[in-house]
């Protein structure tokens, strides 16, 4: 134990803050304390040190990417748009379009976060030369914003002007602006928080008054009607600036973020979320907890805590993850929505961020058991144990594998978070209060907790090996409470040593074991964590189940088939979507208990085999998180012998339709909100809506909807569309290529009750030599076109 000065304490304490959003008990950084009580109070991120395990090994990836990553590109629209000279080449991706500048705010709250958790002045530096820079372009646009997307300067000046035409993701023709100046407020915040630096508070504030300055007119209709398009979490932004300035003007700000659309439904304790694009919400969640914090509103409080536990509990994957295809699904019906691209990372990134305020609120060992889980099988799972390189999706579809951002020319959404996410892991590990502290996560780490002058020492290798082992020293005995973990997955008394001798103490799954004694330096206290094999059924569908070890989920690896040189890599997120998958074996378990079918494998990795179960072949399982590069599945179908015997034809030619049908495929675009825009969406007079579960897309009267797809460019071709059997009303369009018509199609009761398909072959003069086509859905007069809920392109025979 090293004897730190009482001054060099309390110059500690001031230069440290606390870790975004969760409170901390004495924090200089913010002037307005939360009106609530907090039961368990947040680390500042500098206080906790990761030691050798597998997740310093994933910081160690994402600090070598933030470092590769050149601050001058990413602020090269910054600059551009500032009228200053670009000082670096802007990156492609999503950089380079509509969203660009989104990065950038990831970015600084990386540098910021990679330097509270490392202590590494390089992470320093390089936030404050962002800032510098920004605060040049702040300059010379002259209103106090900066902002790098396209005519953010225009198209900001007419929402000021009370024009505001919004659409999904767009806003006066932008790609969500105010989600990129969000990430932007929050970088600024952060490197204040933890790097001291004054100018990032000048800049943010400099922005937030712009923005107060911006929306002063707005009558409250119009600023609703602006939050229909994603903002990101704009509401706690101006929480925060509440906080850091005490002007009661960005907390009013804050409020009037809240959407009511989406908050209505869940201050009456109502799940309306089927359908609607799930990290679009989360934050607005985020924002309000950090308000009741701020406020002492309790009905935020209670929205909040309403929302976690609907999303955790009826919208959640195995892995923590959330929706697909971005959107939250019918609640209970997630079996059916296995996917490739199933929990986005951006989702589980804010639902962390949430749970962190939860549990400070409550001290609820329910939600750090939800925090490892996600932790350990969703944002450990996102980052490629090879390059470094991050998921957009974590896909659940079985059979399928992991696609990896490439380094320069993705910058997808969960590229910026993902940015952040490996460099924190710091920060929910411990907790403490005035009267002890909270062991939560039993990850290696050492934990200075310097107001008390202790020290504990984590030292793990788990989940490998099921125990952890807590070394204390402090220079002077303490009297306190230290309370560890019982988490869900350990279903009997915890066993528990301090010096070697058994403690004696109560405690229940989703609790807390409490050790009320006098601490003196080099105790050593010793936790059993014996994990279990477990099966989790999916919601409404108990044959569909996930395979988990303790807190691990557990994937079956099926091999490389399928794999070449392009694959996992991509700047497309969903390029692999339509990717035919090989099949995966059932289970035949006839009911019996998991440990009769899954056995473990000797020795101190965590591997296992299933036993005479697997048809038509018994599948090794390894932790989700080492199962990269390769072909897994999480969820496995289970039948008893009898059931199989009376399913298996029908099952097995299922499978060789769906498979014939991947084999076939060349592009798939559904009408949700991101293959939309991946896939060019334009349209005029044309809505979306949603019906037995899927998203549609038709166009009224004089209206129409076109889609660029991708295209062989050699060899035929066709396109199928999924359509609803039962449509009524005057249907009646034409389907056309690149302006050319090949087909023109009537909907009427074509199948009551039921989806079905029309194939429409495309002349091959208008496919030969072409990437993409587009694809146009135009009404004939005085009828409507659509409804389509899936559009094809397929390799068709050669005639
Ligand atoms: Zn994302």
């Amino acid at each position: 134990m090293k004897k730190i000065s009482a001054v060099l304490t309390i110059v500690m304490l001031i230069a440290a803050t606390a870790v975004a959003s969760a409170p901390e008990q004495r924090d200089s950084t913010y002037q307005v304390a939360p009106k609530v009580p907090i039961k368990a109070y947040a680390f500042n991120l500098d206080d906790v040190r990761l030691l050798d395990g597998p997740f310093k090994d994933a910081m160690g990836r994402g600090e070598k990417y933030i470092m590769d990553l050149e601050p001058d590109r990413l602020l090269s629209r910054f600059r551009e748009y500032a009228g200053l000279e670009p000082k670096g080449k802007i990156y492609g991706g999503w950089e380079s379009q509509g969203i660009s500048g989104h990065t950038l705010g990831h970015y600084l709250t990386a540098c910021a976060l990679a330097y509270a958790a490392t202590g590494e002045k390089c992470y320093l530096e390089r936030a404050n030369y962002i800032v510098d820079e920004l605060a040049l372009c702040q300059k010379a646009n002259g209103n106090g914003f900066v902002g790098g997307m396209p005519n953010g300067k225009k198209l900001f000046a007419d929402v000021a002007a009370g024009k505001i035409e919004t659409a999904n993701f767009g806003l006066n023709g932008g790609w969500v602006p105010w989600y990129t100046m969000h990430k932007l407020y929050a970088g600024l915040v952060d490197v204040y928080k933890y790097c001291g630096n004054e100018k990032a508070k000048t800049v943010l504030i400099g922005l937030s008054d712009w923005a107060c300055k911006l929306s002063e007119n707005l009558t409250d209709e119009q600023f609703q009607s602006m939050l229909k398009c994603e903002y990101g979490g704009m509401n706690d932004a101006m929480a925060n600036v509440f906080a850091l300035t005490k002007e009661k003007k960005y907390f009013d700000l804050s409020l009037r973020f809240n959407d009511k659309k989406v908050f209505a439904p869940l201050l009456r304790n109502e799940d309306k979320l089927e359908g609607i694009h799930a990290n679009t919400q989360i934050p607005k969640i985020v924002g309000a907890a950090r308000q009741y914090e701020l406020s002492g509103k309790e009905e935020l409080r209670k929205m909040a805590d309403f929302f976690w536990e609907t999303v955790t509990q009826h919208h959640s994957f195995v892995n923590g993850g959330s929706g697909n295809a971005e959107c939250f699904q019918r609640r209970g019906e997630l079996h059916k929505h296995l996917s490739p691209v199933a929990s986005e990372t951006c989702g589980t990134y804010n639902m962390l961020k949430l749970t962190r305020h939860l549990f400070s609120w409550t001290a609820d060992g329910r939600y750090a058991d939800y925090y490892e889980r996600a932790l350990y099988n969703h944002i450990l799972v996102t980052q490629d144990p090879k390059r470094g390189m991050l998921m957009y999706f974590c896909s659940l579809k079985p059979g399928h594998f992991h696609t990896y951002s490439s380094p320069y020319d993705a910058f997808w959404c969960c590229t910026g978070s993902g940015l952040e996410n490996h460099v924190k892991y710091g920060d929910s590990i411990y907790f403490h209060d005035d009267e002890g502290l909270y062991v939560n996560l039993f990850i290696a780490s050492e934990l200075n907790w310097k107001e008390k002058g202790i020290k504990v020492r984590q030292e793990t290798r788990f989940p490998n090996e099921p125990k952890t082992r807590l070394v204390l020293s402090c220079d002077n005995p303490i009297t306190g409470k230290l309370r560890i973990r019982h988490p869900y997955w350990i279903d009997s008394a915890m066993q528990v040593t301090v010096n070697g001798k058994k403690v004696e103490a109560e405690s229940q799954p989703r609790g807390f074991l409490t050790i009320d004694r006098n601490w003196a330096d080099g105790d050593v206290v010793e936790v059993a964590l014996p994990m279990k094999l477990r099966l989790e059924k999916m919601e409404n569908c108990p044959s569909k189940a996930a395979i988990m070890y303790g807190p691990i989920v557990l994937a079956g690896q099926l091999g490389r088939e399928g794999f070449s040189g392009k694959v996992p890599y991509s700047k497309y997120h969903m390029v692999y979507a339509s990717m035919p998958t090989p099949d995966v074996p059932v289970l035949i378990t006839n009911d019996k208990p998991i440990d009769q079918w899954v056995k473990k494998v000797p020795g101190d990795t965590l591997k296992f085999k299933t036993v005479g179960v697997g048809r038509p072949e018994d599948v090794s399982l390894i932790p989700f998180h080492e199962a990269h590069h390769q072909r897994f599945t999480v969820y496995w179908d289970l039948f008893t012998e009898a059931q199989w015997q009376e399913i298996k034809e029908e099952y097995e030619e299922r499978l060789r339709l769906k498979r014939e049908l991947e084999e076939k495929t060349v592009d798939v675009v559904t009408p949700d909100m991101q293959p939309e825009r991946d896939h060019n969406y334009q349209g005029k007079g044309s809505a979306t809506g949603r019906y037995h579960g899927k998203m549609y897309r038709h166009a009224y009267p004089g209206g129409w909807f076109s889609y660029d797809m991708m295209s062989l460019g050699e060899g035929p071709i066709g396109l199928t569309v999924t359509y609803w059997g039962g449509e009524t009303g005057n249907r009646v369009f034409d389907i056309m290529v690149d302006g050319k018509k090949i087909a023109t199609q009537k909907l009427s009761k074509d199948k009551p009750g039921e989806f079905f398909k029309v194939t429409y072959p495309i002349p091959e003069e208008l496919t030969k030599g072409k990437e993409k086509i587009t694809i146009r859905f135009q009404t004939h007069e005085g009828a409507m076109a659509g409804g389509l809920y899936e559009g094809r392109i397929v390799k068709m025979e050669k005639k």
